[in-house]
């Protein structure tokens, strides 16, 4: 049976398409097979961190996302009774001195685009992966193209980068750990508003709940608060007439836990979101991998999911690129070299889901003797803004 492409890349969001972007680069002949033919309305992802755009710089991307977004060069923490520190991001190692903020659907439409040019081919719009199968000489996988028709594609090496839920997952019989966390948020790109620099990055510990504000391109400041037990949260969408709906349930709560005042206009996406952890047992097997939130997922308060995606991707094309080195690579050597990339990314994704728990809890409403602990622990671990570990925590350091 022919071969359609070396590498299959099921999934085309941040991670898929930077993978099947870099595979093109090294000169693999890539499939990208994505199911939707339209992208999501709304914004996940925001922050790019240093580890991250040194994976862009890589695929040629970084200067036009730098070109789009904002550079975050200060946190400030705030605990529940004022100011407790600060994160001086532009102590970081040289050339990323700052978190990027951009909002996903930018990002994604640089890494499409670049994509598009190098190889107009590769990305299929509408196929949707159902299964594969695996034999000695390479990996069938199975599903429908744009037009609804049953159709299979054949090829060296698939990667599963579909998502939280992914199919790819699922076909190779892979279990994974995990489940949701108690805590519910609220986010609101709103009018940003004269209190915070515009390079800075707010983290208020309430005791009602955590507050985030971070600033975006146009003038816009993301708030993300941490929803309590007894709050009646409105509906996401149009505000009711001559109400503000969730952008005015948001920058209430804001006001309320922080005492800054942004405007109840909302300028961009409002939405209410779980969060959840989970690790797939294994990230690879044989011929397939997993990357992405096909292999991991991660609280986003304080995690960062597409980062770390990225982090897999760039390992996974090295690999598989070595693999290739002088001759055609046999089923055993593929299978060797993304097992040790899977068990490598699998435990940096463990220590990037940890972190972002610990992170996750730390926003939680507490009352008013454990802010005061909480407060004096947080000044304590901040109190050298420029401190190497503090600014890896919380930039994704160490997880490549
Ligand atoms: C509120 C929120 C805020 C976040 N903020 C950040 C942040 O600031 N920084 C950060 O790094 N991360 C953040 N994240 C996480 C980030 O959004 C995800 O980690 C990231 O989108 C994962 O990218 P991915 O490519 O692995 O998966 P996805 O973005 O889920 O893409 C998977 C793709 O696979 C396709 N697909 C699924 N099934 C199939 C199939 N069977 N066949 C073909 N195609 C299929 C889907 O249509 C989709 O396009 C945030 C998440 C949330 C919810």
């Amino acid at each position: 049976m022919g071969r359609d492409a070396d590498v299959v890349v099921v999934g085309a969001g941040p991670v898929g398409t930077a993978l099947a972007l870099d595979l093109v680069r090294r000169g693999r002949s890539v499939r990208l097979l994505e199911a939707r033919t339209t992208r999501p309305p709304g914004s996940r992802a925001i922050g790019v961190h240093p580890a991250g755009l040194a994976v862009l710089d890589g695929l040629g991307v970084a200067d036009e996302l730098l070109a789009a977004g904002r550079r975050v060069r200060r946190g400030r923490a705030w605990g529940a009774a004022g100011p407790v520190g600060e994160l001086d991001l532009a102590a970081l190692p040289p050339p990323y001195r700052f978190v990027l903020t951009v909002p996903q659907p930018v990002t994604e439409g640089v890494l499409r685009a670049a994509l598009a040019n190098a190889a107009p081919e590769a990305l299929e719009l509408g196929a949707r992966v159902a299964g594969l199968a695996q034999d000695p000489d390479g990996v069938t996988v199975v599903g429908r193209s744009g037009d609804g028709a049953e159709r299979c594609w054949r090829a060296a090496v698939v990667v599963g980068c579909d998502g939280r839920d992914g199919a790819v997952r699922e076909a190779l019989r892979v279990g994974r750990r995990g489940g949701a966390y108690p805590d519910r948020f609220a986010m609101a790109d709103l009018p940003e508003g004269p209190e915070l620099a515009d390079d800075e990055a707010l983290i208020a510990l309430a005791r009602a709940g955590v507050v985030e504000g971070f600033p975006l391109p146009g003038g816009v400041r993301r708030w993300v608060v941490r929803v309590g037990r007894d709050d009646d949260v409105p509906p996401e969408g149009a505000p009711p007439a001559g109400g503000h709906g969730l952008a005015g349930w948001v920058a209430e709560r804001v006001a309320r836990r922080t005492g800054l005042r942004p405007q109840p206009e909302l300028v961009g996406g409002a939405s209410a979101f779980g969060v959840e952890r989970w690790l797939a047992d294994r990230f690879a097997v044989g011929r397939v991998a997993l990357a992405g939130d096909a292999a991991h997922v991660l609280s986003p308060i304080g995690g960062q999911g597409m980062n770390l995606g990225w982090l897999d991707a760039a390992a996974l094309a090295a690999a598989v690129d070595a693999a290739w080195e002088g001759s055609e690579p046999t089923g055993p050597r593929i299978a060797a070299a993304l097992d040790a990339v899977g068990r490598q990314r699998r435990r940096a994704a463990r220590r990037a889901i940890a972190r972002a728990a610990g992170n996750t809890a730390l926003g939680r409403p507490v009352g008013p003797a454990a802010a005061a602990v909480r407060d004096a622990l947080l000044a304590r671990y901040l109190r050298r803004p420029w401190d190497a570990s503090a600014l890896a925590r919380f930039t994704m350091g160490g997880l490549a």
